[in-house]
C-alpha cells in the first residue's frame, strides 16, 4: 500500500518517463522500463540451431538429426554453443541502450534474469562464467562493464579471465570479415591471474562468456580462442540480444550515406 501511494506520488510529482519508450511510468520505484516496454522483448523464436542458438526458419529445413543452421553446418568455432535471450530490436534495444549508455545499472538484475531464462541449460554444469572485458579506458569512461554486470548475476562463479590487448575500434558499420579482424588477438589471459592460477581455473572447465549483444560472434569467438588455448574443455556464449548481422548492402549505404552522426550507438 505504501509503495503503491510512493509509486503514485512520484509518478504525479516527477512523472519519470520510461528510459526505452519515453512514456510516463506508472511505477517508478519498479525500474526506469515500463511494463510494456519490458512485454514487448520478442525472445530468439524455435526451433533454434543447437550450436548458434540462431532462429532456424523451420523444422522442414533443419538436417535433422543435426539441428543446425546453414552456417554452422559449413564452419565450427571455438565457441561450443550459444544462446541469447532476446532479439536485438524495438524495446530490448531501447532496454540495452539504457543500460550501457544511460548508466542504469539497475538493469542489469533483470536483464541477466532473462539470460538465466534462456539458457539455464548451458549455465547448469558451467564452472565459470567469463564476461567479456571492456578496455580498461572504455570501461573507465563508462564506470562499469556491463557483461560483468550480468555476470555476476547468474548464479556462477564468475571468473574474469580475460582483458584486452588494444582498443578496438566499435564494430559499428563492419562486414562480418572487418569484426573478425578487428578483434583478432584483441583479448589475452588476464594479467591480474598468474599463470598457474589462470591455468588451474580454466583447464578442462566448461566456462561460459557473458556479453549484451551477438552481432557476428566475432567478438565471442575471439575470446573464446583464447579460453581454449588456456585449455578450457567447452566454451559456450550466453547474451541478452541476439542482433541481425548488417547486410553488405546496408553497409555500403551507411558508408555512402551523408548524414549525422547517429544518435544511439549499436552494439
Ligand atoms: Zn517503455
Ligand atoms: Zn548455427
Amino acid at each position: 500500500m505504501c509503495r503503491y501511494g510512493l509509486d503514485a506520488l512520484l509518478s504525479v510529482t516527477l512523472a519519470p518517463r520510461c528510459a526505452a519508450c519515453a512514456s510516463v511510468l506508472d511505477t517508478p520505484l519498479a525500474g526506469p522500463i515500463c511494463p510494456t516496454c519490458w512485454s514487448q522483448v520478442r525472445a530468439v523464436s524455435h526451433p533454434l540451431c543447437r550450436v548458434c542458438g540462431d532462429a532456424l526458419p523451420s523444422w522442414r529445413i533443419i538436417s535433422l538429426p543435426l539441428e543446425l543452421c546453414p552456417r554452422c553446418r559449413r564452419r565450427r568455432g571455438a565457441v561450443d554453443t550459444a544462446r541469447a535471450a532476446g532479439q536485438y530490436e524495438g524495446s530490448l534495444r531501447g532496454i540495452l541502450h539504457a543500460f550501457k549508455y544511460e548508466g542504469r545499472r539497475g538493469l542489469a538484475a533483470p536483464l541477466a534474469k532473462m539470460i538465466r531464462g534462456a539458457g539455464g541449460d548451458l549455465l547448469g554444469d558451467a564452472d565459470a562464467v567469463v564476461p567479456v572485458p571492456l578496455h580498461p579506458w572504455r570501461r573507465m569512461r563508462r564506470g562499469f562493464n556491463q557483461s560483468d554486470e550480468l555476470a555476476r548475476r547468474l548464479g556462477v562463479p564468475t571468473l574474469r579471465a580475460l582483458c584486452r590487448t588494444r582498443a578496438t575500434p566499435p564494430q559499428t558499420g563492419l562486414s562480418a570479415g572487418a569484426r573478425r579482424r578487428n578483434v583478432r588477438r584483441a583479448f589475452m589471459l588476464s594479467p591480474f591471474l598468474s599463470r598457474a592460477h589462470a591455468h588451474r581455473l580454466i583447464e578442462g572447465s566448461i566456462v561460459v562468456l557473458i556479453d549484451d549483444v551477438r552481432t557476428t560472434g566475432a567478438t565471442l569467438e575471439a575470446c573464446a580462442v583464447t579460453l581454449k588455448a588456456a585449455g578450457a574443455r567447452e566454451v559456450r556464449a550466453l547474451t541478452v540480444a541476439r542482433a541481425t548481422p548488417p547486410t553488405s548492402t546496408a553497409l555500403r549505404l551507411a558508408s555512402t550515406a551523408a548524414r549525422p552522426a547517429p544518435a544511439r550507438q549499436e552494439p
